[in-house]
């Protein structure tokens, strides 16, 4: 067996310090003209062997067997079932019916993870949506999310049953704890995935998300280590229909707790603020909209038709209205049954964040608008005299 998880060949070592660049686990120093390894600080990642233009870098081929053999023990794919107060989130049922698709390209069993208390409920209902295997830790320590509370309960199941892949909602919760977690577990994480698929012949997880402003979708994978994680936005995947007939085992965890280190006081649910991304209708705007008193005429359009009002990014940065309506990447995922865009032009990140709606329709008094391309239905022309008939229209209808 080898010494170290790599061998470097000072003979054709030109100190060209790229290899100490590329290493993310900062495993390699400098000893006058020669790089050194750190053995006890390298994962056998490889990011050095690929970065080396000399060859001097090579992976000890029982090095290589045994980070091929360690990955071979991670099996599965789990989905975080995120609750709140024994009410497992939508979202959760949308990732197992993703994880359902994976589960079956990869071959394997398909798991939900709940943390909570008084939660045995969700069992059968995450059978239902798709998992064959429920692993559900219900103690009170678990009761109310707390960040260092369940980093630590769902690295522990990590450890103890090692799957291939770990999905989450990247709800606050989601986004604030799976990170953690996946530090812990020395593991790589992609956040906000709009797809997910397993490739068939390395059985890597191939996690495609917007980068550079929303310009490219980048396909993000993770060879070296698992499990493989990534979050997914509420509504980018739609839910299956559940099968109450299904049958799935429920596994109940005990685990030993860390301590808080907040304490939870009170816990209050904010209904002031809107929730675009649970309705049915939306009526959207945009800068087409021209100014913020416009916007009345939206809440019109959404108070009849039972909706509620969305915008672009370029109405929240003009201070129209509050972050909590804006749809798009760095706003609200959205699906609702209808999305009507009023003078909204269709920029990527806007349509990131609603072209999985059911129906859209778009008004644009410009017929090369990018939004055109997603509408199932568009009108070319002014705003400002189409939307006062749609009201009349259907103010007149709800009359009779
Ligand atoms: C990193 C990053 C993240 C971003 N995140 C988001 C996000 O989450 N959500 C988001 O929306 N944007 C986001 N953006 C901004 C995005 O790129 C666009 O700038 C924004 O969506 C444009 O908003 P708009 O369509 O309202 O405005 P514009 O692009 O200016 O379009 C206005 C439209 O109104 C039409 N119009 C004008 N007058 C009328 C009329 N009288 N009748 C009918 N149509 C009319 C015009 O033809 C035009 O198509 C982000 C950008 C970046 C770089």
């Amino acid at each position: 067996m080898a010494d170290t998880p790599i061998i470097i060949d000072n003979a054709k070592c030109r100190g060209c310090k790229k290899c100490i660049t590329a290493c993310p686990f900062d495993a390699l120093y400098m000893e006058g003209k020669l790089a050194v390894l750190k053995p006890e600080e390298c994962r056998a990642c490889n990011a050095c062997v690929k970065a080396c233009p000399f060859f001097a870098i090579s992976s000890a081929p029982e090095a290589e067997a045994k980070a091929a053999a360690s990955l071979a023990d991670f099996k599965g794919i789990w989905v975080f079932a995120e609750q709140h107060h024994g009410k497992v989130q939508e979202v959760a049922y949308e990732l197992l019916s993703t994880g359902r698709r994976l589960a079956k390209d990869r071959g394997c069993d398909l798991a939900a993870v709940v943390l909570g208390h008084n939660i045995a409920d969700s069992a059968a209902h995450l059978i239902a949506a798709g998992a064959d295997k429920v692993y559900l830790v219900d103690q009170p320590g678990l009761a109310e999310y707390e960040a260092n509370v369940y980093t630590d309960a769902l690295n522990q199941l990590v450890a103890k049953y090692k799957p291939e892949v770990v999905l989450a909602g990247a709800t606050a919760v989601g986004r604030a704890f799976f990170a953690k977690v996946a530090v812990r577990a020395r593991t790589g994480l992609t956040a906000d995935c709009t797809a997910l698929s397993i490739d068939p012949e390395k059985h890597l997880l191939h996690q495609t998300r917007p980068a550079f402003g929303g310009n490219i979708m980048a396909t993000i994978m993770t060879p070296n280590h698992r499990p493989q994680m990534a979050t997914v936005r509420p509504k980018v995947f739609k839910m299956a229909t559940p099968d109450c007939k299904r049958k799935g085992a429920t596994l109940l965890e005990a685990l030993t707790l860390v301590a808080a280190s907040t304490k939870i006081v009170k816990s209050e649910r904010n209904t002031s603020s809107v929730n675009i991304a649970e309705a049915e209708i939306i009526v959207a705007g945009g800068r087409g909209l021209k100014k913020a008193e416009n916007l009345e005429q939206l809440k019109k359009l959404a108070d009849l038709l039972g909706g509620v009002v969305g915008v672009s990014r370029a109405c929240v940065d003009a201070g129209w209205i509050s972050a909590a309506h804006q749809v798009g990447q760095t706003g609200k995922t959205v699906c609702p049954k209808i999305y009507l865009a009023c003078g909204i032009s269709g920029a990527i990140q806007h349509l990131e964040g609603m072209r999985s709606s059911d129906t859209i329709i778009a008004i644009n008094s410009d017929p090369n608008a990018p939004i055109f391309g997603v509408a199932d239905l568009g009108i070319v022309g002014d705003l400002f005299e189409i939307l006062p008939m749609l009201i009349e229209a259907i103010g007149s209808k709800r009359k009779n």
